[in-house]
C-alpha cells in the first residue's frame, strides 16, 4: 500500500520497490565491480553468532514497497533528479523518506511478531514458555508504542508535505569531499548525546519519544550526511554534541555514527575504506 497522504484506489499506480537511499547517485557510487554493495540486511548470523556481512545487488539494496511509482517520483524527484544543495525542501524530504522507511520496517516487525504470538502460545504453559511469552509481549508493546508515535509523526509530516511547509523540520547537513563508500538511512531516538548527557528516558512507553532521521546523499564534491527532525525534539541537543567533534578522524567517526543510528540498514563498499575515507574536509550546516 502506498504511503503517500493522497494515496487511494484510482489515484495510485503500481507500488514499486522504492529505494530508501538515493538510487542513482549514492548506490551507483558504492557498488563493486559486480554491481553489489555490502549489507547486514536481511539479518543473518555467522557461526560465531555475529551479524553476517553479505553482498546485495544494488537494485535490490535498501528497497521497500512503500510508494507507488507515481507518488515516489512526484515526492522525491528533488532528491533523485536535482543536485543536492541542502535546501529546506531537500532536507525535509530526506527526513520524510527515512520516516516512511522506518514506519514500513516497524510495521513489518509488528506483523512478524503477531505470527510469533500464535507459535508461543501453542503447547504447554511451562516456566520457559511463560518467560518467552512475557519477553515477547513486552517487545510487542514497545514496537506498538514506537509505531504509534511514528504514525503520529507521519500524520504531521504529511500535512507539511501537502502544504509545502518544509521548514517544519530542522536539519543539520554535514558535507564531505572525496569518494563516497558508505550509505544509509534510518531513525534514531537517542537517550544520550555524544557527551553522555541524558536527553530523554526511553523506559516509559507512555512518554513521547523524540527522534530524528538520518540519510546519506551525494553532493557535487562528495557526500553529505543529513540529520532532520520535527522541530519539537531532542534533535538539536543530539546534533549539537555531534558537531563538536573535529579532527582527522571525523569521517571515521561519522561512519561509526551511521552504524549506531541506522544499524543493519547501512550499505558500504569495503569496511577498510570506512576507516580511511572519504577525506575529512567536513562543513556542518545547522538550521533550526
Ligand atoms: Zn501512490
Amino acid at each position: 500500500m502506498c504511503l503517500h497522504p493522497n494515496a487511494g484506489a484510482g489515484v495510485c499506480n503500481k507500488v514499486i520497490s522504492a529505494h530508501s537511499i538515493q538510487r542513482s547517485s549514492v548506490l551507483e557510487r558504492i557498488v563493486d565491480s559486480s554491481n553489489h554493495v555490502l549489507s547486514f540486511y536481511p539479518p543473518s548470523l555467522d557461526t560465531a553468532g555475529r551479524l553476517k556481512i553479505q553482498p546485495v545487488g544494488w537494485r535490490e539494496a535498501s528497497t521497500f514497497t512503500g510508494f507507488c511509482a507515481k507518488h515516489d517520483s512526484l515526492v522525491f524527484h528533488p532528491l533523485e533528479r536535482e543536485e543536492f544543495r541542502g535546501t529546506e525542501r531537500q532536507t525535509f524530504l530526506a527526513g520524510y523518506r527515512a520516516l516512511c522507511h522506518e514506519l514500513f520496517q516497524r510495521s513489518a516487525s509488528l506483523r512478524s511478531g503477531r505470527v510469533m504470538d500464535d507459535f508461543l502460545h501453542a503447547g504447554r504453559a511451562d516456566r520457559i514458555q511463560a518467560l518467552a511469552i512475557k519477553f515477547h509481549d513486552s517487545f510487542n508493546a514497545s514496537v506498538e508504542a514506537g509505531l504509534e508515535q511514528l504514525r503520529e509523526c507521519k500524520r504531521s509530516a504529511d500535512e507539511h508535505l501537502l502544504n509545502e511547509e518544509y521548514s517544519a523540520f530542522s536539519s543539520m547537513v554535514i558535507t564531505f569531499s572525496g569518494e563516497l563508500c558508505i550509505a544509509s538511512t534510518g531513525a534514531v531516538s537517542p537517550h544520550q548525546d555524544f557527551a553522555g548527557a541524558e536527553l530523554q528516558s526511553l523506559q516509559n512507553l507512555e512518554e513521547r519519544i523524540q527522534g530524528l532521521f538520518c540519510t546519506t546523499l551525494t553532493t557535487k564534491d562528495g557526500g553529505a550526511v543529513v540529520f532532520s527532525w520535527p522541530r519539537t525534539s531532542a534533535g538539536p541537543k543530539f546534533v549539537s554534541s555531534l558537531i563538536t567533534k573535529s579532527g582527522d578522524d571525523l569521517a571515521s567517526f561519522f561512519g561509526a555514527v551511521l552504524f549506531y543510528v541506522c544499524g543493519k540498514h547501512v550499505l558500504f563498499a569495503f569496511l577498510v575504506e570506512i576507516a580511511v575515507g572519504p577525506s575529512a574536509s567536513a562543513a556542518g550546516v545547522f538550521s533550526e
